[in-house]
């Protein structure tokens, strides 16, 4: 029920009261991340969660398995605010193993309703990668598939002509590559999957 949100929410805020007065106060005079996290929606992959950071330390758009679109107006509008509004220089994007989305991208069919068409840039990637990853019906197969995937959007990230302006105006961004492991809870960065200017 809501009112079981409501019940969390006072309890929590009011140890924040006690241990630190001011704190939101603070923070509601001011948002200065240094993050912005591009990540999967799953409830399991929470970004504040599992970088252990507070709020106003993370500005983060989430999306059905990390996916790139180069047109979705909802992650470019919050890119361009994050880089241009609130000056952030560190974008990460995040993947995480067991992804579902990317499992739907490795099934047979098309069967997942509308979903179909957001995960296309996977399946997409997958046949690119066909000899590489083998079988997909394969956990192996499957992360891989998360780390090429991920690889991808930090491309798509880097490609946006926000990113190109930024570097072309000598701004410092850099876009990073993680993964994140559903079973250990940890992340991983991946290696050579940066872009700087
Ligand atoms: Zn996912």
């Amino acid at each position: 029920m809501p009112e079981e949100l409501i019940r969390r929410n006072r309890e929590w805020a009011g140890k924040v009261h006690d241990d630190a007065p001011e704190y939101f106060e603070e923070l509601s005079k001011l948002q200065q991340p240094d993050y912005f996290w591009i990540g999967c929606a799953d409830a399991r992959v929470p970004a504040n969660v599992i970088t252990g950071l507070q709020p106003g330390e993370v500005f983060v758009h989430r999306n059905v398995a990390n996916v790139v679109h180069s047109s979705d107006l909802n992650l470019l509008s919050a890119l361009d605010f994050a880089i241009n509004g609130l000056g952030i220089r560190k974008v990460i994007v995040c993947g995480h193993y067991g992804c579902g989305g990317v499992n739907a991208a490795c099934e047979h069919g098309h069967g997942h309703g509308l979903v179909e068409h957001w995960i296309e840039p996977i399946r997409a990637l997958a046949r690119a990668h066909q000899k590489d990853l083998g079988d997909l019906s394969s956990e192996a197969a499957r992360d891989k598939l998360v780390e090429l995937n991920v690889r991808a959007s930090v491309n798509r990230i880097a490609d946006t002509p926000i990113v190109q302006e930024a570097w072309e105006n000598g701004e410092s961004v850099a876009v990073h590559g993680m993964v994140y492991s559903l079973r250990e809870g940890y992340l991983y960065l991946l290696e050579n999957s940066s872009r700087t200017a």
